[in-house]
């Protein structure tokens, strides 16, 4: 376990520092990061949780993977909008938040948990009629757009089966530019992260980032198909450019993991830390011609996995044992 305060362990930090109520505590405490607001009251019968996080930007969690949702003047946009089997209790959820029409759906991967609810949460929206002013968010005809990477077409296209719920709209440039809700919402690619057709999706007024799978606090990550360990922590750098603390290396930024807590960049930095390490480490045995068992056997996961390994980082090792292979794909 690192020593380092969690955006939890920030808050009580405040309220100590306030019981002591000496001015300076007070001023040190005014000077400590904003915390979000607590979750909302669940809906009754309901799995899902709603996270305020700023400005607008909501995250959700218990429908699969964590679902971002932000509500504005234009209408709703979704990144990720869960599982299939979650789908109704999410647009419950939804409409807890805004009555008006869904204008846009994101997807940060192909993976099922992610995208499950695109079909039913696109179809009960509406495409934003913007003319001239808003070329990006014009797009397609009936319910809302979805955009992806193309990796993630191209992912769903090679499973086979009908196309329900694809996404309608790609990009294969580095970033897609969109505005919607009065402020500009970014979406970059990572190359060969934990797949094919990695976004990190960034809303630069509200100043909160949805990482999707590059970055998952709750566990190691997963280096699927197309993935690669290198594009991974090149994508935890990326995160890292983007994010800005606020002060004493807390606050600022708030990133909406693919599955875990809401974070700060303090806590990114962190993860970008041990997957490095681990990475090192088992880089380090290949380069001692090590096999793949010797590696296991050596435990290079070993003080981490109370935190992130319910398997004792066995699956990991072995992504990045393969990933690291001369001839793997990616890098
Ligand atoms: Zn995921």
């Amino acid at each position: 376990m690192t020593p380092r305060k969690t955006l939890l362990a920030s808050a009580l930090g405040v309220a100590a520092l306030a019981l002591a109520g000496a001015a300076s505590a007070q001023q040190l405490a005014s000077q400590m990061p904003q915390l979000p607001a607590p979750p909302l009251p669940k809906t009754p019968g309901s799995n899902l949780t709603v996270y305020p996080t700023r400005d607008g930007v909501y995250m959700i969690t218990g429908a699969g993977a964590n679902v971002t949702v932000s509500v504005g003047a234009d209408g709703v946009l979704i990144v990720d909008p869960g599982s299939t089997a979650s789908t109704a209790a999410l647009m419950t959820e939804i409409r807890r938040l805004s009555d008006k029409p869904i204008r846009m759906v994101l997807d940060t991967n192909a993976d099922p948990d992610h995208l499950g609810g695109n079909q039913t949460v696109a179809q009960a929206g509406e495409i934003l009629q913007g003319g001239n002013t808003r070329p990006n968010v014009v797009a397609g005809t009936g319910g809302a757009p979805i955009w992806a990477h193309e990796g993630v077409l191209t992912k769903l296209s090679a499973g086979g089966g009908e196309p329900v719920g694809w996404p309608s709209d790609t990009y294969f440039v580095p970033q897609k530019d969109m505005f919607v809700n009065g402020e500009a919402v970014q979406m970059f690619f990572v190359p060969a992260g934990h797949s094919a057709g990695d976004s990190l999706v960034m809303f630069r007024r509200a100043d909160v980032i949805s990482a999707g799978d590059i970055y998952t606090p709750d566990r190691y990550p997963v280096i699927g198909e197309g993935g690669s360990i290198n594009g991974l922590i090149d994508g935890l750098n990326h995160l890292l450019r983007l994010t800005v603390p606020e002060f004493n290396e807390e606050g600022g930024t708030l990133v909406i993991p693919g599955h875990g807590r809401l974070s700060d960049e303090a806590d990114v930095s962190d993860y970008r830390d041990m997957v490095t390490i681990i990475r090192d480490r088992i880089k380090d045995m290949i380069g001692k011609k090590m096999t793949l068992e010797q590696v296991k056997a050596a435990k290079p996961t070993f003080e981490y996995d109370v935190r992130y390994g319910a398997d004792n980082g066995a699956v990991f090792v072995e992504q990045v044992y393969r990933s690291l292979q001369p001839a793997a794909k990616g890098k």
